[in-house]
């Protein structure tokens, strides 16, 4: 019956009589709908595309391509329509990528504490006031090396750098005063060699300080005490016990 060929088909894949509602539309189809059932045709574009994959994706960056102009002129255009729309797919952006670095940090502190978990105690002992307290000789001992090396990286370059921001002379004070002090026979370049040293008049280990906030961190480095010494009185100096070590006095 005529009737009957337009309100159902035989499907060209699973070759089952089935109701054309049951096909999709193809306007270039003689009767206007596509040669495979529905459930056929999902499972061949299911296929096509994992078979295929490489071939889509390139056919997606050539028709981009080709249209990115056109595109870009899309996007903008919906985001000058769309302000508020705008605003919250940014923000919703925002927030995955938040909740992703955070995973992420989660994940690697988790993995960073079973690989060694003794030594992932020690850092958060070692991070808190009590350990800080207790440790303060550290601190003092960390804080010397750290204006040592400034002192150093600043005279060996053109301004003043690190540590030694904390007090209050300039590099050609410094340079001025440790030059005026260098010992008969020696040049500055012996300085610069390691063959003198910064000593400090009255002993470091004399004053009593643990912060650059401390007065006596200015007195210990200020520009009065320091002069420049052969390596070898220096250590002759620090061997001397004619003064009372003021860090270990308050212990
Ligand atoms: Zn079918």
């Amino acid at each position: 019956m005529a009737d009957d060929q337009h309100t159902a088909k035989v499907c060209s894949a699973c070759k089952v009589n089935i109701l054309i509602e049951g096909f999709y539309k193809d306007r270039g189809a003689k009767d206007g709908r596509a040669r495979r059932c529905i459930v056929c045709q999902k499972a061949h574009l299911r296929t096509y595309r994992a078979v295929n994959s490489s071939k889509i994706v390139a056919q997606k960056k050539t028709w981009y391509a080709r249209n990115a102009e056109k595109q870009r002129a899309r996007v903008k255009r919906w985001a000058e329509d769309n302000p508020d729309r705008l605003a919250l797919r940014k923000a919703a952006l925002y927030q995955k990528d938040l909740m992703a670095s955070r995973e992420r940090g989660r994940i690697r502190a988790a993995a960073w504490r079973a690989a060694d978990i003794d030594h992932a105690k020690s850092v958060v002992r070692r991070n808190s006031m009590a350990w800080r307290e207790e440790h303060k000789f550290e601190a003092r001992y960390q804080l010397e090396n750290r204006v040592r090396r400034s002192m150093h990286r600043s005279l060996k370059g053109t301004g003043i750098k690190g540590a030694l921001r904390h007090l209050d002379y300039s590099l050609d004070e410094l340079r001025t005063r440790l030059f005026l002090t260098i010992p008969v026979g020696y040049t500055w370049g012996d300085f610069l060699a390691g063959e003198l040293h910064v000593d400090h008049i009255r002993p470091i280990a004399s004053f009593n300080y643990v912060s650059v906030e401390d007065s006596e961190f200015r007195d210990c480095w200020s520009l009065l005490n320091l002069q420049l010494l052969t390596g070898q009185d220096n250590r002759k100096k620090s061997a001397r016990l004619d003064w009372t070590p003021a860090c270990k006095l308050a212990a």
